[in-house]
């Protein structure tokens, strides 16, 4: 994935069920609308078939919901469960 700069980002499924923006890749925030760099890269194509505790396990829970749900922190995470 090529990192490039992108300020009007255009939102878009990724294509591993995550919503990101189809220009640059950066992963979409569905609580604070903010686009970023998943903390952790992105998951080994060839460790899919582990969970994604098997694959980062020192790996903060906010750190893999960037992969999962494209929530980007763990405050997100708190406002986004309490609604
Ligand atoms: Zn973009
Ligand atoms: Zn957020």
């Amino acid at each position: 994935m090529v990192k490039v700069l992108c300020t009007d980002h255009t939102l878009g499924s990724l294509g591993d069920g995550r919503l990101g923006c189809l220009d640059c890749g950066r992963t979409h925030c569905p609580h604070c609308d903010r686009y970023y760099w998943p903390k952790l890269g992105a998951r080994n194509v060839h460790k899919q078939h582990m969970t994604i505790q098997m694959e980062f396990p020192n790996a903060k829970p906010f750190e893999r919901e960037q992969l999962q749900t494209g929530i980007c922190s763990s405050e997100c995470w708190d406002k986004y469960l309490g609604g």
